[in-house]
């Protein structure tokens, strides 16, 4: 090792400048990471393959600019430097450096980091009066045929920059090391890559215009980190997460604090921002540092109901002056990409060289505008692009960005779904050939089989136990089964749940596993699924079909058949054949004595038939028993039902339910679910009496009782008491509250009481105390994710939990996750569920946009349907339109002043007078008398929709007459008239489609990247999901089991 010294110049805080000497010691073997090492380096890790034609070897200035375009993973073979990575992070900062670092470590990336400066012949000292970029490019050089002879010239290495000089200089000095700009190397090296080439084109337009910023400044500068962390240190300044306000985003931010339940009372738990000179600079979701201002410049927040408002929590102090301030710093960024929209060119804009500087929209309201350069303006006009945030100066009222690529034209189907999935940082790209490749195959000539090792190490059921499973109709993925028989003459009942083996194809660590970690969950929009895992899994090998050998984790319970105690538990690896594949309708026929053919006894022997239908059916009333007794244990302890129990009734009488509504009343579907949560209940004490600092578990906080108020109001106001104490005696309460004229009133209350709901969420066991696991919604002490692997990642973390703690008893315990790294991990799933959950609501209001959108509101029969007030506001009132599932507001008065007066006939007109607001009604006043809407009243509304080309078209309803919708047609079931509504957006979609590819073909070429993120499409999930959203607490648990293995 030889010890030399190293001078750097570094920046610091305040951006001065410091001269640095360092200790340095070099090396001879630095590992090259290469699969073409000749030396016998100590290559672990990630390392690069050798049936590349090159490596490549960017500069500095390519590693600080132009880093995105290496983030494409079909580059290949790429070589980060030492010096790349410190210059990137010395003069970019944290954010672009942990952005290196991740692609670094990411195996799905093609790159590796060479330590040039430790290796001894690779190294360069800095010269006399060298500048430092100077040193820095001939370090890199140095690197890039250090690796060529290293290699032995096996490969060649072609070094990328964008300093022309650079080119001249080192070009033609060493045969088989080439250097050439970014652009060369992308003209000659990826010609077809043509997002890489679109995003080069916009960083270095970008880059142009960086300098010729105005000189006047807009904003205040911020202050130095030290100044800021000092400040909060001493109380003088505060810190928290900007949140602009949906509905103000002009005006309102706030800043959420962290910890607020130790501030100051005066403070509250958020500070308002007012206006953007006080937001200064700060994006939604940054970290930014405020300082309060005095207070009587502190301002109230507005509460009157703004279009866009549906469904906010309420129960805070309306008006009241509270804590504001203003920001001085930002700690951290938190830019993701954005979807813009660019408006149509109004008049000649400001048009410098060959590209122009155009104000982006973003669709995000809480975002502000960005400005963008581009050479394609007039083609991007009316477009969604994606763009990043590049930098926001104190001379520049808006932030500067650049585009990332085009969506499509705003307002067609397929851009519109896009925008909504980049908007949610959904990232769900087609699985890679390398991902495919550890699939195990599946062919017709290769068909997969069981291997005789598994059939060893596994407890092998397919002859001794009756495995079934019940799912909807239709259902390819089936990730759980069910067995159950009698022992020790009737005294006994063994209940067994077998779930699909899904971490026996799914190595921890292997790209799908990075892949499936990565998306979190399968992403179900209204007309189109993302799938968590390659489909060769979810829907055949790790599928629990019928009349196949699968792998399953199972748990066998051993019940006494009278008490139904739990006498013995196992917990293990099983290989199963399922008997039969059940739908919900048919296992309730069988169950209710029906004669209704089995599809898998349709070629037995009639004297056969009888004994297995026999057998069947035995077990199926055996599993509704126990299920029963399951639910009712749960009851006592406070468990919630939050479905609308009417609902079911009303759908009961309908004949024509398609066979993808899976809520109907059966009991069945509360037996499957029962038997699902017992499983992962017994799981989650499994893993955390093993691991009790390191168990993934799932808590369902108790709620804030302050969010019940406007439940508990809505309730009174039609005599009903809802007592809030407990889950107990909520449950109790909502079970009585029903009006027996109006099935709709209960219902209601149950999607108000969900709203109130805290949300469900994993957690590391070291990471909280045992109380605190809690289960509210379930009334279970602890839970946990166990039965669909397929679908749900935190699946397949609790399976490897569970594996290791069955292995633990067998000493052979493993290398686990820490309570950090779990803690971590529940934090990126729980955020993705999040993401999960507003991209489908979202998804969901596109199409009832897309319904209306091209309807004449005022002769379409579809526009006129029956709503139901939920809510009472300033001015006016939340409506349910329980047909199409729609909730929006209703103004009773408008900007001119005019409010909403019922005639005689119950017909509305508007006139001018005023409106008053009451707990549990609202009145309008005019001179011809008062009007009065009351909470749960049924009113006919006319749906039309507020376009709006930057952003979310909106639903828009207006008040046509205070009594219930009379329609000419026979009612249809909602759920019906939903489905219908998404096929037929769908066929309009793809008419439109068509014929915008026609027009398109001629002129651009947007077309072939628009579709490119698609994966699969299953027609009328739409209903499916309405019942997971309305079930928002249930809904990623039970009602999962239900309908999410359809999709
Ligand atoms: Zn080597």
């Amino acid at each position: 090792m030889i010890r030399t010294e190293k001078i750097l110049h570094l920046k610091n805080n305040r951006g001065r400048r410091l001269r640095v000497v360092r200790e340095h010691y070099l090396r001879e073997e630095v590992p090259c990471y290469s699969s073409v090492c000749q030396a016998g380096c100590p290559n672990g890790g990630k390392v690069l393959p050798g049936d590349l034609t090159h490596y490549v070897v960017p500069d500095v200035g390519v590693g600080v600019d132009y880093l995105e375009i290496l983030e494409f993973q079909e580059m290949q073979g790429i070589i980060f430097t030492q010096t790349v990575c410190q210059a990137v992070q010395h003069s970019k900062g944290r954010r672009q450096y942990n952005r290196l670092r991740n692609l670094l470590k990411d195996p799905r990336h093609d790159c590796v980091l060479f330590s040039n400066e430790f290796q001894e012949y690779s190294y360069c000292p800095r010269e006399k009066g060298e500048s430092q970029e100077e040193w820095q490019t001939r370090c890199v050089y140095s690197a890039a045929v250090w690796y060529h002879n290293h290699l032995a010239g096996l490969m060649d290495i072609v070094m990328i920059t964008q300093d022309q000089d650079t080119v001249t200089e080192y070009s033609s000095l060493n045969s088989g090391v080439y250097v050439v700009s970014v652009q060369d190397y992308l003209k000659n090296f990826w010609p077809d890559l043509q997002g890489a080439h679109e995003l080069y084109a916009s960083i270095s337009l970008a880059l142009q215009v960086k300098e010729s910023e105005g000189k006047e400044e807009e904003y205040r500068d911020h202050l130095p980190a030290e100044v800021l962390d000092a400040g909060i240190k001493s109380g003088r300044y505060i810190q928290g997460t900007l949140n602009v306000s949906k509905h103000r985003a002009q005006t309102e931010a706030f800043v959420m604090l962290e910890g607020f339940s130790n501030k100051s009372s005066d403070i509250g738990w958020c500070v308002l921002v007012h206006g953007d000179k006080a937001r200064n600079r700060a994006v939604h979701g940054d970290i930014v540092v405020v300082e309060l201002l005095p207070k009587s410049e502190w301002k109230g927040k507005v509460t009157a109901l703004t279009e866009g408002q549906g469904e906010e929590k309420s129960g805070e102090d309306e008006r009241k002056p509270m804590a504001t301030g203003r920001v001085v710093g930002v700690q951290q960024r938190n830019w993701r990409d954005y979807v813009v929209t660019v408006p149509p060119r109004e008049g000649p804009q400001a048009q410098s060289r060959n590209f122009q500087r155009i104000l982006t929209v973003p669709w995000d309201h809480r975002i502000p505008k960005i400005r963008i350069s581009t050479q394609q303006a007039d083609t991007l006009q009316d477009h969604r692009v994606v763009v990043r945030i590049d930098s926001w100066e104190t001379s520049s009222l808006y932030p500067n960005g650049h585009t990332v690529r085009v969506l499509g034209r705003a307002g067609e189907l397929d851009t519109e779904v896009q925008t909504i999935v980049v908007e949610n940082s959904i990232s769900v790209p087609p699985f890679s050939d390398a991902q495919l490749r550890e699939m195990p195959l599946n062919s017709a000539e290769n068909p997969w089989t069981v291997d005789p090792a598994q059939v060893e190490a596994r407890l092998d059921i397919r002859q001794s136990h009756l495995v079934f499973s019940i799912d909807p109709k239709g259902c390819e993925d089936v990730d759980d089964t069910l067995s159950v028989r009698c022992l020790a003459d009737g005294k006994l009942f063994e209940l067994g749940v077998h779930i699909a083996d899904v971490t026996h194809f799914v190595k921890e660590g292997s790209l799908t596993d990075l892949e499936a970690r990565s998306r979190a969950t399968t992403y179900y929009l209204a007309d189109r699924r993302y799938d968590m895992l390659p489909a060769v899994l979810s829907s055949d090998l790790c599928s629990l079909l019928g009349g196949v050998d699968r792998y399953a984790m199972s748990v066998i319970w051993e019940l006494d058949a009278h008490t139904l105690a739990v006498n013995k538990v196992w917990y293990g690896r099983t290989i199963i054949r399922s008997s039969y594949q059940l739908h919900y309708e048919l296992a309730q026929a069988l169950l209710n004595g029906e004669q209704v053919p089995v599809p898998e006894l349709a070629q037995v022997s009639p004297e056969q038939k009888d004994s297995r239908l026999a057998e069947l059916t035995q077990a199926l009333e055996t599993l509704t028993f126990i299920a029963r007794h399951l639910r009712a244990q749960r009851d006592r302890g406070g468990a919630l039902e939050l479905e609308g129990v009417e609902v079911r009734a009303k759908l009961d009488e309908q004949k024509n339910i398609t066979a993808l509504v899976p809520r109907q009343p059966l009991e069945v579907h509360e037996t499957v679910a029962e038997c699902m949560i017992y499983a992962n209940h017994w799981v989650a004490r499994k893993i955390q009496e093993t691991f009790p600092h390191q168990a993934l578990l799932r808590r369902h906080p108790p709620p804030r009782q302050e969010f019940f108020s406007q439940l508990v109001e809505s309730a009174k106001a039609r005599g009903f008491n809802i007592d809030t104490t407990t889950n107990k005696t909520l449950a109790d309460s909502l079970e009585r509250a029903v009006d027996p004229e109006d099935s709709l009133v209960n219902r209601l209350l149950r999607m108000m009481t969900t709203q109130a709901m805290s949300e469900a969420l994993y957690f590391s066991t070291g990471a909280l105390t045992v109380p605190e696991f809690y289960h509210y919604g379930l009334a279970l002490d602890c839970y946990t994710h166990f039965t669909s692997p397929i679908r749900r990642y935190a699946d397949m973390v609790v399976h490897r939990l569970l594996t290791a703690a069955i292995a633990e008893e067998k000493a052979l315990s493993k290398m686990l996750a820490s309570n950090k790294e779990v803690e971590q991990m529940s934090q990126h799933i729980n955020k993705k569920n999040r993401a999960a959950k507003r991209a489908q609501k979202l998804s969901t209001e596109l199409f009832q946009c897309l319904f209306f959108k091209d309807r004449d509101p005022q002769s379409d029969p579809h526009c006129m349907a029956d709503g139901i007030i939920y809510s009472i506001r300033d001015d006016g009132v939340l409506v349910f339109v329980p047909e199409y599932g729609i909730k929006a507001p209703v103004y009773l008065k408008n900007r001119e002043g005019q409010v909403v007066m019922v005639q005689q006939d119950g017909s509305c007109e508007r006139t001018s007078g005023t409106i008053r607001r009451h707990r549990d009604h609202i009145s309008t006043t005019s001179a011809c008398g008062t009007s009065t809407f009351r909470l749960f009243d049924h009113i006919t509304v006319r749906i039309s929709v507020s376009s709006s080309h930057c952003h979310a078209d909106r639903i828009h309803l207006e008040i046509i007459s205070n009594k219930p919708y009379q329609s000419s047609q026979p009612a249809q079931p909602h759920t019906e008239a939903r489905c219908q509504l998404v096929r037929e957006v769908v066929r309009l979609a793809e008419e439109a489609h068509q014929q915008a590819q026609q027009k398109e073909a001629r002129r651009s070429k947007f077309s072939r990247e628009e579709r490119e993120f698609c994966q699969s499409k299953t027609p009328n999930l739409y209903s499916l999901l309405e019942e997971v959203r309305e079930l928002a607490l249930m809904d990623l648990e039970m009602v999962g089991q239900v309908c999410a293995t359809t999709a």
